[in-house]
């Protein structure tokens, strides 16, 4: 019997590759969108899976509006991914990030409470660990962002659930993961456009702030597989998803650079002082031996490879923009110019 899903956040970055994988193992997808004039789908676009991916409206911070389109769907599996997702907002946005990343979880919550059949996976963050950096699988958590704080609580919500009522509820701790669909505000996708741009002569430098920090940087193409399969294992856990490594975004910087044949990249960098964050921690690796080895799944896409995806999406872009626009719904010329 065909399967039914219910993705939150498919006009984000992992909403889309989760579906495509979804669809092609069969199921029936459901994308929940913001009732606005023109969602974003340029990333189910992007993926050619906008018209086979069906779409609801729902918005976090209107519970009804959930609660009705879960009881339209009536889904097997919810994939519940949307949030407020910069932990830099978060500071200047606390009480929005409070009620869109922990209080949001509680309809989805209820419903598998109601409909123990229906399983649901809860996106949560390696900010839950903090300023605590050593040996994640001993889960003590220290966060030290209202994001984290909030994805704390949505964290606990889900394993006191899953405790009381005996019911399928993942939670999937994500490290940093990267690709061409990544959000326009993050280091990773400011680094590919910019060079892109660079490169085409559109613009002179790339400003950024401390770049000797090393970040355990995954696909999320990758991790979608994760969260699937995470979803068809008998009993329900928690798994840590990264991909046990790092990256000096150093590097991520100069493979960029050297992706369009610039090899003296060092003289394209401005550094702005303000934009060097107090407290950052100098490495944060993920410790996922325990979800490689329940799920039989590693990490298949290099740091190497995710710059490389990037890159061609930018420069296509730059190119022949007619090209990626004429599938969007909402031109990414005018995501450009709302980059914030
Ligand atoms: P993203 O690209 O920023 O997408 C966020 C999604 O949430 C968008 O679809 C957005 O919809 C939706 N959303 C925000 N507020 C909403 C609201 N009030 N009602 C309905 N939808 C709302 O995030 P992502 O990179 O795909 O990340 C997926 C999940 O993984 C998130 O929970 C994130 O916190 C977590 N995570 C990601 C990373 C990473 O490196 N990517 C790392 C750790 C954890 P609109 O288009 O309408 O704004």
């Amino acid at each position: 019997m065909t399967k039914t899903a219910f993705i939150t956040g498919i006009t984000g970055q992992d909403g889309p590759y989760l579906a495509k994988i979804l669809l092609n193992k069969g199921y029936q997808v459901y994308g929940m969108v913001r009732n606005m004039p023109t969602p974003n789908l340029y990333g189910i676009s992007f993926l050619n899976i906008k018209d086979k991916v069906q779409l609801i409206f729902g918005d976090l911070s209107n519970i009804k509006s959930i609660e009705d389109a879960l009881l339209e769907v009536k889904p097997d599996e919810i994939y519940h991914l949307a949030s407020q997702s910069s932990v830099i907002n978060s500071w200047s946005n606390c009480l929005n990030t409070l009620s869109t990343n922990a209080d949001s979880s509680t309809p989805f919550l209820e419903y598998v409470k109601k409909n123990p059949k229906t399983k649901l996976f809860l996106a949560q963050s390696s900010e839950l660990f903090g300023k605590n950096l050593e040996n994640h699988e001993k889960n003590n958590f220290e966060p030290c962002s209202p994001y984290g704080v909030a994805k704390l609580a949505s964290y606990h919500l889900g394993k006191i659930f899953r405790e009381k009522y005996d019911l399928f509820i993942v939670n999937g701790l994500f490290y940093i993961h990267e690709s061409p669909l990544r959000n326009i505000n993050f280091f990773s996708r400011k680094v590919s456009q910019t060079v892109a741009r660079i490169a085409a002569g559109v613009e002179k430098e790339i400003v950024l702030g401390n770049i000797d920090l090393y970040r355990d940087v995954g696909f999320a193409g990758d991790y979608m597989e994760v969260v699937y399969l995470a979803l068809q294992r008998e009993v329900p856990d928690d798994y840590i998803i990264a991909t046990g490594q790092c990256t000096l975004l150093r590097d991520f910087v100069k493979e960029a650079f050297a992706e369009v044949g610039i090899d003296d990249y060092e003289k394209y960098l401005r550094f702005e002082k303000s934009y060097f964050r107090k407290n950052d921690p100098v490495k944060i690796m993920g410790f996922p031996q325990q979800t490689f080895q329940k799920l039989n799944w590693k990490p298949n896409t290099t740091v190497i490879e995710i710059v490389k995806q990037m890159l061609s999406h930018d420069i296509e872009f730059i190119k022949n923009p007619q090209n990626l626009e004429s599938q969007c719904v909402t031109p990414y010329s005018s995501m450009l110019q709302n980059r914030s």
